[in-house]
């Protein structure tokens, strides 16, 4: 049986198996489908404390993992299935192998958030791509148009990496003002290649005969006008959804899927504590998740040494 089972390879879930490998208690981190996380589909982090001329998002994760190992914890390129969290020990099933735990930490993160057209998902891998750093350089895009939509960090940040590749990148927002940071707004804004597109929503992506895409379709939000944009890339950076499914009617969560901590890191069942993106609809941070993370392993030690009493 484990002591502690992590779910999720994320900042959070790195940094919980950090704290609870130096506990001694040699944790199994189980990673999901993304190993280290959606940091490792970004660039440079620049806003992690430490790194002065910022660090390559896959970096950081890959040395996270190296110290968490250095001091016992276990990472497990492994998906949960499901979860039995009505007994002690806890139940898993991880790739259709049984496993127990008897304490669990959630770091399962968020995905991204897709616009919810039939046209998006049919072109999926075809032009509708939702990670300009893994996606950007492929041929299919290069000196090409492309469409970036989302007005926060992730779409600036999208858009000016996909300068580099690009004849020019429009940035389709659905209202007049961006929710990113000034840096990243400033930033986005002084580059010649970024084209914004204002107050607009995508209704379609076009080239379903083509078997790629060819442009989008466009409703102007205050005026209804439709238009087409002509391009080969739809990159949709509009945010994240918890991957919290697994959890639903046992652990509690909001109306969007965020799982409500109690007290700090802990939940409504005693024994699974949570950290990271899963639960943090307001700040989502790198370094914040980082810091749950610590906070999620803090308590599930205390957990096991107050049962061991
Ligand atoms: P976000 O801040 O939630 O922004 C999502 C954007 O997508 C918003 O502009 C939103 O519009 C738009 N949107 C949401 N649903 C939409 C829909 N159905 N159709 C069209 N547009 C839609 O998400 P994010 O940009 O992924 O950032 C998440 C967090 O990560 C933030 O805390 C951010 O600061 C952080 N981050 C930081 C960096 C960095 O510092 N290097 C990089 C990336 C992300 P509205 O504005 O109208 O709501």
């Amino acid at each position: 049986m484990e002591k502690v089972v992590i779910i999720g390879s994320g900042c959070a879930g790195l940094t919980a198996a950090l704290y609870t490998a130096r506990a001694n208690l040699r944790p199994l981190v189980l990673t999901g489908r993304q190993p280290g996380g959606l940091l490792t589909t970004t660039t440079i982090v620049e806003n992690y404390p430490g790194f002065p001329e910022g660090i390559d998002g896959y970096e950081l994760m890959t040395r996270l993992q190296k110290q968490a190992e250095r001091f016992g914890a276990r990472v497990k390129f492994a998906c949960v299935e499901a979860v039995d969290l009505s007994r002690q020990p806890f139940g898993l099933t991880v790739d259709g192998e049984p496993v127990t735990a008897e304490t669990i930490i959630i770091a399962s993160g968020a995905s991204h958030r897709h616009l919810g057209l039939e046209s998006e998902h049919k072109l999926e891998n075809k032009g509708v791509t939702y990670c300009a750093t893994c996606d950007g350089a492929l041929p299919l895009f290069r000196d090409k148009p492309l469409v970036v939509v989302g007005g926060g960090d992730s779409a600036c940040e999208e858009a000016t990496y996909l300068t580099r590749f690009g004849s020019i990148v429009y940035l389709v927002h659905r209202r007049d003002t961006l929710r990113a940071s000034k840096i990243m707004a400033d930033r986005t804004f002084a580059h010649a290649k970024i084209k914004p597109v204002w107050d607009s929503v995508v209704t379609e992506v076009i080239g379903l005969k083509e078997d790629k895409v060819t442009g989008v379709r466009l409703r102007n939000v205050k005026t209804n006008a439709e238009s087409v944009l002509d391009c080969a890339g739809v990159f949709v950076a509009i945010g994240h959804v918890p991957n919290t499914r697994l959890f639903k009617g046992v652990i509690d969560m909001d109306e969007s899927g965020y799982i409500l901590p109690k007290q700090g890191a802990a939940t409504n069942v005693p024994g699974v504590f949570v950290a990271g993106d899963c639960a943090d609809q307001v700040y989502r941070q790198a370094v914040t998740a980082a810091g749950l993370g610590c906070a999620a392993a803090i308590e599930a030690e205390r957990f096991l040494a107050a049962r061991n009493e």
